[in-house]
């Protein structure tokens, strides 16, 4: 296999799927050396047929908006593949949605789950709806469409859909009353991220974060290092930045940005508890304004318009928001004010520039695919526990996300490790997911 090769034929296929190209790309190239060393891989055609998803459907999403006029989104759901597992991965509602973005996702997650340890494949969805600036009752009347259209296409032991941007707890649940209307089954275990009275797991809403962040203190570990007094940068005040700021803070590290589409806000003290609570009314109140948190804590939070959460000097940075969003400039930045660790939360958070300046600069780096994946771990362990018809304390999730974060990391290191012995984080993280997917698929014969 050769990843030049493959990337023109997928590049002249696929003309202006930047996202899915790029993330193809990353995987080809990492893994490309081990790859070569297994010639039944190359006769079953293993990388042509995984850089294709297994099925994509498209749909129209027609609802009524407030003033009673008719609107219309496109609703998507791409099964990936399905190897190890039922197709499982994220909804994410975003006005840039494209079926490239959904790619890219779905690629990722494949890889992704597969490191959770846990039997998953990977799929992702959603809808080029933006949910900024609507009503509640809004949001319920798209959620409720696009699950009219999306419900026959999952199932728990087929397709299990769950939260990323866009989608948190409230839509799952609008999303989860359709279903049960149309399938008239409580069938708890055909999405997670649902409420903890109604078959959700305990912890899932803060698993992303608290998984970073373990993940976090592992590679530092390997490293000698402690988070402990460290100053930790994240952008979003999502899910998965609001998780990881209550562990940051948790492990005695002091968060000093957050950030939003608008600009970003320094935190010279640290963000206290109160402000941490603070994320979830801005996240409800749909206005997607990280402003919103100085003008609610005057003195002791600062906006500026414009910049981004790299510009705040910091040790690590943890990128939580969105693709790409943080560039080669931004790694300069980061460096030049004293940053030495970035570890990627959110899905292909850094540009391959970026990834590259890191790596060629003494900066502790690892990739979305192993920091982001104890939200998934953790869907997973919901799935488990709706099969069971039972629920675990969350001590007894907590130590299970424990236990992933730590065998994912020790996968990276097994896969990753370089002859000078450090680690490259990017390597071990791909070889070690697709070494398991394409086993899988080696296995189970050309399907
Ligand atoms: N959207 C999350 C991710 O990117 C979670 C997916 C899930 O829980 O299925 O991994």
């Amino acid at each position: 296999m050769k990843t030049k090769d493959i990337m023109a034929r997928l590049q002249a296929k696929y003309p202006g799927e930047s996202e899915y190209l790029q993330a193809v790309q990353e995987v080809l190239e990492s893994i490309e050396e081990v790859y070569n060393q297994h010639p039944e891989f190359e006769r079953a055609k293993i990388v042509e047929r995984m850089v294709e998803p297994d099925r994509i459907f498209t749909f129209r999403v027609t609802w009524v908006d407030d003033q009673g006029e008719v609107q219309t989104n496109t609703g998507y759901r791409i099964q990936f593949n399905s190897a190890i597992g039922p197709y499982k991965g994220g909804l994410r509602f975003h006005r840039a949605v494209t079926p490239s973005m959904l790619k890219f996702l779905g690629f990722e997650q494949t890889f992704k789950n597969a490191l959770t340890t846990l039997p998953m494949g990977g799929a992702k969805g959603g809808s080029d709806f933006d949910p900024k600036g609507k009503t509640d009752a809004e949001i319920m009347r798209f959620c409720q469409a696009f699950m009219l259209e999306l419900w026959q296409c999952i199932g728990p032991d087929q397709d299990i859909p769950a939260g990323d941007v866009g989608v948190g707890g409230r839509e799952i649940g609008f999303l989860y009353g359709m279903y049960k209307k149309l399938a008239r089954e409580y069938n708890t275990g055909v999405l997670t991220g649902k409420g903890s009275t109604w078959g959700g797991s305990i912890l899932r809403p803060e698993a992303t974060g608290f998984g970073a962040l373990y993940f976090t203190q592992n590679l530092l570990h390997h490293a000698g290092k402690d988070i402990k007094g460290c100053k930790v940068a994240v952008s979003g005040f999502g899910n998965v930045a609001w998780g990881a700021c209550i562990k940051a803070l948790e492990l005695g590290a002091k968060v000093v940005a957050i950030s939003g589409p608008d600009g970003v806000c320094a935190m010279p003290e640290g963000i206290t508890k109160e402000m941490i609570d603070y994320m979830l009314v801005m996240r409800a109140s749909n206005r997607d304004r990280v402003e919103d948190m100085a003008t609610r804590f005057p003195g002791q939070a600062f906006f500026t318009a414009g910049k981004k959460a790299w510009s705040v000097p910091c040790d690590i940075a943890l990128p939580c928001a969105f693709q790409n969003e943080l560039s080669e400039d931004d790694a300069k930045e980061l460096k030049a004010n004293g940053c030495w660790c970035c570890c990627e939360v959110s899905n292909m958070g850094c540009q391959p520039g970026a990834i590259h300046f890191f790596q060629h600069n003494g900066i502790l780096f690892a990739p979305g695919k192993a920091v982001n994946a104890g939200g998934v771990a953790t869907s997973g362990l919901e799935m488990t526990q709706n099969a069971e018809h039972i629920s675990w304390s969350g001590k007894e999730v907590d130590e299970k996300l424990h236990f992933i974060m730590k065998s994912i990391h020790e996968q990276c290191v097994k896969f990753g490790t370089q002859p000078d012995g450090s680690v490259d984080y990017v390597k071990g993280a791909n070889i070690a997911g697709f070494m398991k997917v394409a086993q899988a698929m080696l296995e189970q014969g050309t399907i």
